[in-house]
């Protein structure tokens, strides 16, 4: 395992807030989110992160980044999915038949810090 930033355990966090933490169990950062990313996980899939402007570089590290847009609207809230196309954003999951559709799901993650 490498020491970068990696995803950490899922939140039930819905509040438009940044979810870095600096290492597992440590406080997490409380700043409004301002930009939700989805990234491709090992381990959890695609998740949707929720972040700070100053933290956005972590947490476009911590997996296989895929898409991003501003953190707003439906982003982080329960029974919505993230739609790439006709547009990238966030919305209700009963919103259309004929969109793709990519079911995510709120994550806090963390950085491995090594002394
Ligand atoms: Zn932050
Ligand atoms: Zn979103």
């Amino acid at each position: 395992m490498d020491d970068g930033p990696r995803v950490g355990l899922p939140s039930n966090e819905h509040r438009a807030i940044c979810l870095y933490s600096p290492a597992p169990g440590q406080p997490r950062c409380t700043n409004t989110a301002t930009i939700h990313i989805l990234t491709d996980d090992p381990h959890y899939g695609p998740i949707a992160l929720p972040t700070c402007d100053d933290h956005a570089p972590i947490a476009r590290a911590a997996g296989t980044h895929l898409l991003e847009h501003h953190h707003e609207g439906w982003c982080g809230l329960p029974g919505t999915r993230w739609v790439h196309e006709p547009v990238n954003r966030c919305e209700l999951d009963d919103s259309g038949p004929n969109r793709t559709f990519t079911t995510v799901r709120t994550s806090s993650y963390h950085v491995e810090q090594q002394p």
